[in-house]
């Protein structure tokens, strides 16, 4: 008690910028409480009662296999990591947890320190709709925490969070802020967030700049505009900037941060599904080129993620659908028992139940977060995030950007990754099944617009981020669901079957 009074009396809201969080800049008092009990959590950080200390993994995956299997992860089970001399990356199915190897300790902390953050009742075996959400009446957000040592976050979930000022006021850390946000989201939240900044807080700053809508302006000329408006107004290096939008808001957000004076700090407040499940969490951030998508970008963490449900009761239904795919994608490359609740509450889903969505949004944090935990650069692991974007990101690129929406283009890709699955018998065809019909009863697309022609696709392809060395590698699915590998050992002339059956020429 003597150590941790005086803990609590001066350690408000210490600086805490990317470099400065770790534990030698801890006053001794600090210094001391931390060498008595590593998990003691930093102020200013979501009370956890387990942090790990630190969480990066140094091995390289391109010579690893990881077995994970989300699944069991509600009964805490781990997984052990095995030495293969492959350039295919095996992922999914459940393992045991082996102490003595460092990756297989790594994905039984991570799994640790996301799951205690959690309320029991929002297991998925605790009511047959699903969840309950931790009852809005106390306001208490769910927290999981994105696990990269010095650099780990929260990611707060619940129904009104922009109401509590303080969640957002303890990650702002100088007196200037500047919100990133656009047409369509300004006119309904950023009085709100400007509010939840500034609230008994007289000594913050709050500039705007209010961006065009849409993927077509996730450009340089568009990016400018942030750093305009951060120059004029004279921002300096602890200045925080935040994203108050959709997946483009965050990604052009994010990366003007990670340039702006060579690096100040951001927020997202995700407001799309999309976001909420995936854009937000992890720090890819970035713009499109005209010869591909988010070509030009950084990886550059966030402070915290702020997520209020609240704000998806404006979002259009087609957006909403779009973002499910990301969901679906969860499901099929790593987490099978999320697949199988999903093919449960879809419809649940789709009529936008608070506390279904509430569970969908943690548990796809929850398995964003254990992945950038542990391939936080997309060494390996971190790319199997991207089932069907290889295809998507072609379709999005030769349809013309913002013709179609990113979830929209994603869902085509993952059948296409599927039908190549089953070309090269990785899988039964029952999965196959599977994938098609949660689709459509999310409302997304299973087929490419018809313009799209076999050449278009390969040329795009060509250029896409995960080509090394000229070839293309392909997150694919193999074996059992909740399974899937990252490889370029797949038959050529099976990809071509696959694109020939999608395109009319
Ligand atoms: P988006 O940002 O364009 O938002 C979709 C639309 O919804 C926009 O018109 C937006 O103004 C509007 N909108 C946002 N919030 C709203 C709300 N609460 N109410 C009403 N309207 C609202 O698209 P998105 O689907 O959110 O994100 C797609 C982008 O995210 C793509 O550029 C994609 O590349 C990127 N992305 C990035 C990552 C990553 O890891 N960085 C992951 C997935 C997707």
């Amino acid at each position: 008690i003597l150590l941790y009074l005086p803990t609590r009396l001066i350690a408000h809201k210490p600086p805490q910028t990317q470099k400065n969080a770790g534990v030698l800049h801890q006053p001794p008092h600090l210094l001391l409480l931390s060498l008595l009990f590593p998990f003691h959590r930093k102020e200013g950080e979501t009370p956890t009662s387990d942090q790990p200390t630190s969480m990066a993994s140094t091995a390289h995956p391109s010579s690893l296999c990881f077995s994970l299997n989300s699944s069991s992860s509600s009964k805490g089970s781990f997984s052990k990591s095995i030495l293969l001399p492959s350039s295919s990356i095996k992922l999914g199915s459940l393992s045991h947890h082996s102490g003595s190897d460092p990756i297989g300790l790594n994905v039984g902390r991570v799994r640790t320190a996301v799951r205690m953050s959690l309320t029991p009742t929002e297991s998925p075996a605790s009511s047959s709709s699903g969840i309950k959400m931790a009852s809005s009446s106390s306001r208490a957000p769910t927290t999981v925490e994105v696990d990269l040592g010095n650099r780990s976050y929260p990611i707060y979930i619940g129904s009104g969070l922009l109401d509590q000022p303080d969640l957002l006021q303890r990650h702002v850390h100088g007196k200037s802020v500047l919100v990133v946000t656009n047409t369509t989201v300004a006119p309904l939240y950023l009085d709100k967030v400007v509010d939840a900044l500034t609230r008994d807080n007289p000594k913050v700053k709050v500039e705007t700049v209010i961006l065009p809508d849409g993927e077509q302006y996730k450009n340089m000329e568009t990016l400018m505009k942030v750093f305009d408006k951060a120059i004029e107004s004279r921002l300096d290096r602890r200045t925080t900037f935040v994203a108050l939008g959709g997946g483009v808001i965050g990604d052009m957000c994010g990366f003007a941060a990670a340039a702006f004076l060579r690096g100040v700090n951001f927020i997202q407040i995700p407001t799309t599904v999309m976001a909420q499940v995936d854009s937000s969490v992890g720090g890819k951030t970035g713009i499109n080129h005209p010869l591909g998508k988010n070509l030009i970008g950084a990886f550059y963490q966030p402070q915290c993620v702020l997520i209020d449900t609240h704000t998806l009761n404006t979002l259009p239904d087609r957006e909403l659908a779009s973002g499910l795919a990301e969901v679906i994608k969860y499901g099929l490359i790593r987490d099978a028992e999320f697949f199988e609740w999903q093919e449960k509450n879809m419809n649940a889903l789709i009529a936008r139940d608070p506390a279904v969505f509430a569970y969908a949004i943690k548990r796809s944090c929850e398995n964003k977060a254990e992945v950038v935990s542990l391939d936080e650069k997309e060494s390996g692991l971190r790319a199997t995030l991207n089932l069907g974007h290889t295809f998507g990101h072609a379709i999005e690129t030769g349809f013309g950007y913002g013709q179609w929406l990113h979830g929209e283009a994603v869902a085509v890709g993952m059948v296409m990754a599927v039908d190549l699955s089953l070309r090269l018998g990785w899988i039964d065809e029952s999965l196959a099944g599977r994938v098609h019909s949660i689709l459509k009863q999310a409302k997304l697309p299973t087929a490419p617009p018809e313009s799209m022609t076999v050449k278009m696709f390969k040329s795009i392809m060509a250029v896409d981020k995960k080509v090394a060395d000229g070839v293309l590698r392909l997150i694919l699915l193999k074996g059992p669901l909740g399974n899937c590998v990252f490889t370029d050992e797949y038959d050529k002339e099976a990809l071509d079957e696959t694109l020939r059956a999608f395109c009319k020429s």
